[in-house]
């Protein structure tokens, strides 16, 4: 009897309750859902829009994708330099002036098996907000993540001292000592990065020299003397207190191992494609990116792959646009040959913030919602906890946001909660406030309370 009660049990949870689960979700039709909000998802998404197919692009935890970790993108054409944040920002307003709805959703589930495509997406900041999309043809941006190296102690102080973006976590580590782990593009990037941060960076490479393509930036690099490239050298282990990184064990090709003093390691070894929820529904190679049958075409028709997600070799910006734009034509003549549903009209929700009060920004996303909902400039403290000068300038802050109600949105960001808002604006210093106007361009920045106040002070 017991065992018959613990198999409905299971039988319950494991098919008849998901089975209820899916069924009771809201449903949103469309032609085509983009799954992915980089650059591949975002350009894919202009040339549909402007197809006449808004599509939507469900654009996962990180809207605008890896190059947003980038400060200085120098190989996007029509733009000499420009910052990763700044490429995108234009990017996806461009996608929703064409018409594209985003987002802020990520993929939890997925069914190609039959026609039309049902995936579930969630909320990123709410899981128990979820909703069944169905979908005609599918595009998939879903990018990579960082690689982790499987060294010990790794796993212990991931966000806690070991991390995958320099631009994101890189300023906690002022005056610090560093390492960057990686000898491709990315690790010199990241090194670049951070030897205008920290004290010290030591950039550990496997192999006897730096395989990245971009030449420029290595020479750069070789010229920087707070950076100091080990080469043939592997971690063996990462050891500190019970939340700080104190210590790297390196290994050489001659098997010597020796301990390093660093606060922190930045991983940049390579990636893995975003492509576990996609197993047995589309064809992947043994490494999990996905394979093209037909130009952009998946092993399933109407479901075609975009960008670095089914890039092992290339792995460029300009790459997943091309692929976008290539993708979103052929959806869309994939569509025209097979029954076209009317795409649903979109209400767009803008957030609805309390007037006269300080808003706190806990992420990225939250920061760009206000961005597109706000009519009045901004100004952003950059305060920590631990900081007593931002504490003597906290009660000036709400007051402010009371008296300028009108004329400024006045918001707060934690550096050590919102990490990817402070390393976006690289703050060094605190409390820091950037005046930004109404678009989020940087008017000017102010550092310490007595020029902070005299600042917001000229603004009444
Ligand atoms: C530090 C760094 C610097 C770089 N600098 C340059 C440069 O200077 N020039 C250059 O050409 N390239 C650069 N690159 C590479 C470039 O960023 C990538 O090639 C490009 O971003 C790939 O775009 P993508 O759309 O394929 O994927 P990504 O940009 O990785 O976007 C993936 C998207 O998928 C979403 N996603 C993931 N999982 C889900 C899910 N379950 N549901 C829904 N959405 C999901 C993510 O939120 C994200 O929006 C850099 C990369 C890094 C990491």
């Amino acid at each position: 009897m017991l065992i018959f009660i613990h198999k409905f049990v299971s039988w319950f949870f494991c098919l008849i309750f998901p089975l209820y689960s899916w069924a009771s979700l809201p449903e949103y039709k469309t032609d085509v859902v983009v799954l992915g909000g980089g650059i591949g998802g975002l350009t894919a998404a202009i040339y549909l829009a402007r197809g006449g197919i808004p599509p939507l692009v469900i654009e996962g935890k990180v809207p605008g994708g890896a190059i947003i970790q980038s400060k200085k993108v120098q190989n996007w054409p029509g733009d000499i330099e420009i910052s990763g944040f700044d490429l995108i920002e234009k990017i996806r307003m461009q996608a929703e002036k064409n018409g594209a709805i985003l987002s802020h959703e990520e993929m939890v589930s997925i069914d190609l098996s039959s026609r039309p495509f049902s995936i579930i997406v969630q909320d990123v900041y709410d899981s128990t907000k979820q909703r069944k999309i169905i979908a005609d043809a599918c595009i998939i941006a879903m990018g990579t993540k960082t690689q982790l190296l499987g060294a010990i102690g790794e796993k212990k102080y991931e966000s806690q001292g070991v991390y995958t973006c320099a631009v994101c976590d890189g300023p906690l580590y002022r005056d610090k000592i560093v390492s960057v782990v990686g000898g491709g593009d990315a690790s010199v990037l990241e090194a670049d990065y951070l030897s205008g941060i920290a004290k010290k960076v030591y950039v550990l490479v496997r192999g006897s020299q730096l395989k990245g393509i971009e030449a420029t930036r290595k020479e750069n690099l070789f010229k920087k003397e707070n950076v100091e490239i080990l080469y043939n050298t592997e971690i063996v282990e990462i050891k500190g207190s019970d939340s700080a990184v104190e210590k790297i064990v390196i290994q050489n090709k001659a098997m010597d191992q020796r301990e390093l003093d660093v606060d922190a390691v930045f991983l940049a070894i390579g990636a893995i494609p975003n492509t576990q929820l996609l197993e047995g529904q589309i064809e992947l190679d043994d490494k999990g990116y996905i394979i093209h049958k037909n130009n952009l075409e998946t092993s399933v028709s109407g479901v075609f792959a975009v960008g670095d997600v089914t890039d092992p070799v290339f792995k460029q910006a300009i790459s997943a646009g091309g692929e976008g734009a290539k993708a979103a034509i052929q959806a869309q003549s994939y569509l025209s040959s097979h029954k076209k549903r009317p795409t649903p009209k979109f209400v767009e929700q803008r957030p609805q913030y309390p007037v006269g009060q300080v808003i706190e920004i806990n992420s990225l996303n939250q920061l760009q919602e206000i961005f597109k909902s706000s009519q009045i400039p901004i100004i952003v403290d950059f305060y920590a906890t631990w900081c007593s000068p931002c504490r003597y300038l906290s009660p000036f802050i709400d007051t402010w946001a009371k008296e300028l109600q009108d004329k400024v949105l006045v918001c707060k960001v934690n550096i050590d909660t919102a990490r990817d808002v402070a390393g976006l604006y690289n703050i060094r210093s605190m409390p820091t406030v950037v005046h930004m106007d109404a678009q989020g361009r940087e008017i000017t920045r102010k550092v310490g309370p007595q020029e902070i106040i005299k600042h917001v002070n000229s603004l009444k």
